[in-house]
């Protein structure tokens, strides 16, 4: 299917421009390597603009997390212009350009891939393949994948430039996808997880259109490499709206495309399981308040039920605590990683905590000491804690690491008095 396709008749031949007066202040907002970039393109002769995610932020009165450009000048020709940039891509070349601490995309205007079907266009290690078709200013708006996303602010004259109306969408808090919305997501299937990700991180609402199909096409997603599906899944869930990703995944059918173990449901695909939920909360919680999250923390979370089905059957067939735990762990995550590969420092992260959730029963002065002093002891107990809202009987055994966190040396050894006498 040719992006050509996309029937442009529901969109006006002009460009809505929109002057520095109605797009309010961008100069002081974007960062000063990127305005560098553009300046030096247009010094070379080349047209540069701002595009994508840091214009919608920038409308909408946020703080850009990075500024991507579009130019009219080849790959070879922005490397030319800037000593310290490499081209990165295999079939199409998107140019870093690093300045100071920052790195900028700098992306040749290109058409549509012509590519008809989405299993095709990834890459082993995950990258979006497209073909190498370079375009004009007018080809490479269709090519974006939603309204509010393809908006374009030139630096020489402070303006907007718009062909799909997604300054009015932006407006009007709407999720737009440019173009017939099962086409562009069989095109690509990444892009019903961005549709969850920006609604739920803008607050917008997807049109109808583009919301009803996704579940039917959610099953898309077994196409996308795992490189690729764990990059968009850490996105989603370090967007610092991970409740409100997880509840629009979960919706539309999408979250067991990237987290179900075994081939069965995972039991924290739904919205009643409080544990999911308030592990959700609480990372968004942190995030907000500028505390770092681990994304090991989450999928621990996620896995959880399964790990668990899986150690009580090894319990059930006989085998001690500690071997079925290993066993489920290794279960549990070899086949999770075939879905999204989780990098082994995580995996490792997972393990971990889950095997001293067990260690916290055994409340010795030695042990506890030790498991005090064990690296991931704060994941540990923090997934203890949370447990305990679904598994009441922890509440008693959370309150108690959470004394023996607070009191000093003394008063700990009246702790371990009151297990013995009890
Ligand atoms: P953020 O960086 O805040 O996550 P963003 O919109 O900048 O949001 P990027 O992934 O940085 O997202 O992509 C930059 C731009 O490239 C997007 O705004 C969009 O125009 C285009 N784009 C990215 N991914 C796709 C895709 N899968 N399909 C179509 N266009 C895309
Ligand atoms: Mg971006």
């Amino acid at each position: 299917m040719r992006m050509s396709e996309i029937d442009k008749s529901n969109y006006s031949a002009e460009p809505l421009i929109y002057g520095r007066d109605e797009c309010g202040k961008f100069q002081g907002l974007i960062s000063k390597a990127a305005l560098t970039v553009i300046e030096k393109l247009n010094k070379g002769g080349y047209n540069g603009y701002l595009v994508g995610g840091a214009v919608r932020d920038i409308l909408l009165g946020k703080t850009p997390k990075d500024f991507d450009i579009a130019t009219d000048a080849r790959p070879e020709q922005v490397v030319a212009l800037f000593k310290n940039s490499r081209m990165i891509g295999r079939r199409f070349r998107i140019v870093h350009v690093r300045l100071g601490r920052e790195i900028i995309e700098v992306a040749t205007f290109r058409a549509a891939h012509s590519q008809s079907s989405a299993s095709a266009k990834t890459s082993t290690d995950g990258q979006l393949l497209r073909d190498n078709v370079y375009g004009r200013f007018e080809d490479d708006v269709w090519r974006r994948d939603f309204t509010i996303n393809a908006l374009y602010y030139d630096i020489r004259d402070s303006s907007v430039i718009d062909y799909v109306g997604g300054v009015r969408d932006l407006r009007s808090n709407i999720l737009r996808l440019i173009g017939d919305p099962e086409v562009r997501y069989r095109e690509d299937p990444v892009r019903m997880l961005r549709a969850i990700r920006f609604a739920a991180k803008l607050n917008f609402k997807i049109t109808p259109s583009a919301s009803i199909p996704i579940s039917s096409l959610a099953y898309l997603l077994q196409e996308i490499s795992p490189a690729r599906l764990f990059d968009e899944s850490l996105k989603l869930f370090s967007s610092g709206y991970a409740y409100d990703c997880y509840k629009g995944l979960v919706e539309h059918d999408l979250f067991r495309h990237l987290y179900s173990v075994g081939g069965e449901l995972n039991q924290s695909d739904s919205f009643d399981n409080k544990f999911v939920l308030s592990a959700l909360e609480n990372t968004d919680r942190r995030i907000k308040d500028g505390k770092s999250v681990n994304p090991a923390f989450l999928i621990a979370v996620f896995l959880w039920s399964t790990m668990q089905r899986y150690y009580s059957e090894y319990q059930r067939n006989g085998l001690p605590a500690r071997v079925a735990l290993l066993n489920a762990s290794d279960r549990t995550i070899s086949a999770q990683i075939t879905q999204l590969s989780i990098p082994k420092r995580l995996t490792l992260a997972v393990r971990e905590i889950w095997e001293l959730q067990s260690r916290f029963f055994k409340r010795t002065p030695k042990r506890a000491n030790r498991l005090y002093y064990h690296p991931r002891f704060r994941a540990a107990y923090d997934f203890l804690v949370l447990r305990s809202v679904n598994e009441a009987d922890l509440k008693v055994l959370g309150d108690w690491w959470t004394l023996y966190q607070e009191v000093d040396e003394t008063q700990r050894k009246n702790l371990f008095g009151e297990i013995e006498t009890h």
